[in-house]
C-alpha cells in the first residue's frame, strides 16, 4: 500500500501544485474509507484516475490506478483538489442499520469517547494446495500450543492468536469462496488478507481470482511466499509474476508487504504475524467494547442433541451469557458460550470468535448478530430485516442498467468479464472501460478465461456486478445460483455485440431480453386418458416444483418439441397448487396431448434480464 510516511512525506506536501493551506469551510465534504485503490478515490472525488495520479506525481508518488492508497494519502489529494476529507468510519452497512434500529445511536462522543483498538481479523487465500490449510496449522501450532495446556484442538471455524500481547482472530475457512460468499450476504469481517502463493508453483488462476476477490472488497494484500523449503522453490519468479498481477512488493519499490515462509517447517511465521499486525496498524481498526455486542455468523449447523449451533465473531461491543440476540432472522436468549478451546466462557468481546447455543433457529452464515434488550426488540428486528429482505434493490442486468444510474442507485457497473482466451480479456476490458460517462464508470473487477463459476456469481451477488461471458459456458451450480439470485450472465460470440449491447444499455438504448430461468423438472412415467381430448402426463419430480398455471417446455430427447402452460395437476384425485421434487403427480397442459413415456418436463419463468 502506498502511504503517507514512505519517501515523500505526504501530510507535509511539497513540491509544485502541492496544497497547505487548509480546505475553506465551504469545501464539499467527503468521506474517505481507510483505504482505497485510485479508481475509488476519483469516483468519489467525481475526478477522472489520470488526475489522481498527476495529483499523486506532484507528492512525489508513483501509482497505477489499481493501486491502493491509505487515507493520509487520498485525504491530501481530496484536500488539495477543494474537497473536506474525513474518515469513513469503518462499519458495515448491514450493521450500522442493524444498530440504528435496535438501540438510541450514542452520540458522536460517547462513540469515539468508547472507541478502543480491536484485533485485526484475517482470512487466507490462494491457489489451491500452495498451503493455505497448512500454513493456518503453523500459525495456530507456533502462537495458541504455548498458552493453552495439552495442546489444542479446533473447535470453531477461526480461532485468535496473541503476539507481542497483541490479538489476531483468523478465520479458518481458507479461500475467496467463503469470504466472498459472506460479503454477498452483506457482511465483511476481514480486515487483511494473506495471500499464499507457492515458491514453487507461482501465480495460478485461483491466486488472480482471490487477488480481484480481495481488491473488489478494498481488503489489504499480504502476500506470503509458501514452500521456501523446497529444492524447486523460486521465490524471485514468484516476485516477478506477483508485479505482472499488480502487486508489485515492497523489496521491489511497490506497496505490497511480502513475507517468505515454509509452513512445513514453521519458518517465517513471526515475520508474517508482525507484517499483519503492522498492516493492520494502518487500517486502524477500532471498537467500542461498552455497546452491546455486534458480530458476524461465520458457521451454522443444527446439532441433533444441542439444538441450532452458531459461530459468531463478535465485531464490537461485548457479547454476554444471559443476552438477547438476533441473528439475521433468527432469535433467542444466549444459554452458553464457548471459545475457539471449547471452553465454557461467559463473555466474549470484539474479534473473538465464540460458539453460541441459544438461537431458536439455525441463521445463515453471513447473519448479522445483534444483541438487544429485549425479546420485543428482538421481533421488531427480525420483522424489519425480513422486510429488507424483500424490498432489496434488483441486482443491476443490462436491461434495468439505466434505470437505476437514472435513479442514481449506482455511479459503477462492476463487470466480471470471462472468456475462452486469455488473448481475448484486454481488447475487451478496454473497450468497456472506454464506454464509462460521467455518471457512470464501467470497471472489470475481475476477468479471467474459463467457464463461469458459482465464484463468478458469488462475487457478482457481492459488488452487485453483472457477469459478461465471451466464447464461454457456465457451470451448472453456477448458473443455478444465478437464477436464484437474480444475478445476470450475458455470453456473446462477438466482441463488437458485446461492446454494443453495454453501450446501449448505457444509454437505455437497449431492447429487453429474456431469460428462461427453471423453476422445476418432471419425468414422464405414464399416460392417462381424462377425457376424449384431455391426457394427462403422469410425472415423477425430479427437481424444484411443478406448479398450475407455471409454463411448461416438453423436451424429448433433448429436442424441445412443444411449449404451453400447465393448466391442470392433481396428486391422486386432489386439485393442487404445487408439487416439489421426490412427489408424482398427473399434469395436464393446455393444447398438448402428445405425451411419451420419458419425455421431460421443464418447468420455467420467463424473466428480463
Ligand atoms: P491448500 O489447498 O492451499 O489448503 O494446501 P494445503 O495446506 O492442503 O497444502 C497442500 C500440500 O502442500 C500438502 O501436501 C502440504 O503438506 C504441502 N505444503 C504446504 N505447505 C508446505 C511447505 O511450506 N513446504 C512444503 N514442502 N510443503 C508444503
Amino acid at each position: 500500500m502506498v502511504k503517507a510516511s514512505e519517501p515523500t512525506n505526504v501530510s507535509k506536501p511539497s513540491g509544485e501544485g502541492a496544497n497547505d493551506t487548509p480546505p475553506s469551510p465551504k469545501a464539499p465534504p467527503v468521506e474517505i474509507p481507510h483505504t482505497l485503490s485510485i479508481r475509488q478515490l476519483a469516483d468519489l472525488l467525481q475526478a477522472s484516475a489520470i488526475d489522481i495520479i498527476k495529483q499523486l506525481m506532484k507528492i512525489g508518488i508513483m501509482a497505477n490506478i489499481n493501486q491502493v492508497i491509505d487515507y493520509e494519502t487520498a485525504a491530501t489529494i481530496a484536500t488539495n483538489l477543494g474537497y473536506q476529507p474525513r474518515p469513513k468510519p469503518r462499519i458495515t452497512q448491514s450493521l450500522a442499520s442493524a444498530i440504528g434500529e435496535t438501540k438510541k445511536q450514542p452520540t458522536k462522543d460517547e462513540e469515539l469517547g468508547g472507541l478502543r483498538p480491536r484485533p485485526p481479523v484475517v482470512t487466507i487465500m490462494g491457489h489451491v494446495n500452495h498451503g493455505k490449510t497448512r500454513l493456518l496449522d503453523a500459525i495456530r501450532q507456533t502462537n495458541v500450543m504455548a498458552t493453552e495446556a495439552g495442546g489444542i484442538t479446533q473447535h470453531i471455524g477461526a480461532y485468535q492468536v496473541t503476539v507481542n500481547d497483541q490479538k489476531i482472530a483468523f478465520l479458518d475457512t481458507p479461500g475467496h469462496e467463503d469470504f466472498t460468499a459472506m460479503r454477498a450476504r452483506g457482511a465483511q469481517v476481514t480486515d487483511v488478507t494473506v495471500l499464499v502463493v507457492a515458491a514453487d508453483d507461482g501465480v495460478m488462476p485461483q491466486t488472480l481470482e482471490a487477488i480481484d476477490h480481495a481488491r473488489a472488497a478494498g481488503v489489504p494484500i499480504i502476500v506470503a511466499i509458501n514452500k521456501i523449503d523446497k529444492p524447486e522453490a523460486n521465490v524471485e519468479l514468484t516476485k516477478q509474476q506477483l508485479t505482472d498481477a499488480g502487486l508489485v512488493i515492497e523489496e521491489w519499490g511497490g506497496d505490497t508487504v511480502c513475507v517468505q515462509v515454509s509452513a512445513k517447517e514453521k519458518r517465517g511465521i513471526p515475520e508474517l504475524l508482525e507484517s499483519i499486525l503492522l498492516v493492520a496498524e494502518m487500517e486502524d481498526l477500532k471498537a467500542n467494547p461498552s455497546k452491546p455486542a455486534e458480530g458476524v455468523v461465520i458457521e451454522a449447523e443444527m446439532d441433533k442433541t444441542k439444538g441450532p449451533l452458531a459461530t459468531v465473531l463478535v465485531h464490537t461491543g461485548t457479547l454476554k451469557l444471559g443476552d438477547t440476540i438476533v441473528a439475521g432472522t433468527t432469535w433467542g436468549r444466549l444459554k452458553a458460550m464457548f471459545n475457539d478451546t471449547g471452553k465454557r466462557v461467559r463473555k466474549a468481546d470484539q474479534s473473538t470468535p465464540v460458539e453460541l447455543l441459544g438461537l431458536d433457529s439455525v441463521p445463515q452464515v453471513g447473519n448479522i448478530m445483534t444483541a438487544v434488550a429485549s425479546e420485543q426488540q428482538a421481533r421488531a428486528l427480525i420483522q424489519k430485516r425480513q422486510l429488507e429482505i424483500k424490498q432489496q434493490a434488483p441486482l443491476v442486468t443490462l436491461n434495468n442498467l439505466f434505470d437505476q444510474i437514472s435513479a442514481g442507485q449506482i455511479k459503477e457497473l462492476n463487470v466480471i468479464l470471462k472468456t475462452d482466451v486469455q488473448g481475448s480479456i484486454e481488447p475487451i476490458r478496454s473497450s468497456l472501460e472506454r464506454l464509462g460517462t460521467k455518471e457512470v464508470q464501467v470497471r472489470v473487477i475481475h476477468s479471467g478465461s474459463g467457464n463461469v463459476t458459482e465464484s463468478d456469481v458469488m462475487l457478482a451477488i457481492a459488488s452487485k456486478g453483472l457477469i459478461i461471458g465471451f466464447n464461454t459456458d457456465t457451470e451448472r451450480g453456477a448458473r443455478r445460483l444465478a437464477d436464484a439470485e437474480g444475478v445476470s450472465i450475458r455470453n456473446y460470440d462477438v466482441i463488437y455485440n458485446l461492446v454494443d449491447d453495454v453501450n446501449k444499455a448505457l444509454k437505455g438504448m437497449l431492447e429487453p431480453s429474456y431469460i428462461d430461468v427453471i423453476e422445476g423438472r418432471a419425468e414422464v412415467r405414464a399416460i392417462f386418458t381424462a377425457t376424449k381430448k384431455q391426457k394427462i402426463a403422469g410425472v415423477y419430480v425430479t427437481e424444484g416444483k411443478v406448479s398450475r398455471g407455471a409454463s411448461v417446455k416438453v423436451k424429448r430427447q433433448e429436442q424441445v418439441i412443444c411449449e404451453s402452460t400447465i393448466s391442470s395437476l392433481k396428486h391422486f384425485k386432489d386439485d393442487v397448487k404445487e408439487m416439489n421434487a421426490g412427489s408424482e403427480c398427473g399434469v395436464g397442459t393446455k393444447d398438448y396431448n402428445d405425451f411419451q413415456v420419458g419425455d421431460i418436463l421443464e418447468v420455467f419463468r420467463r424473466e428480463k434480464r
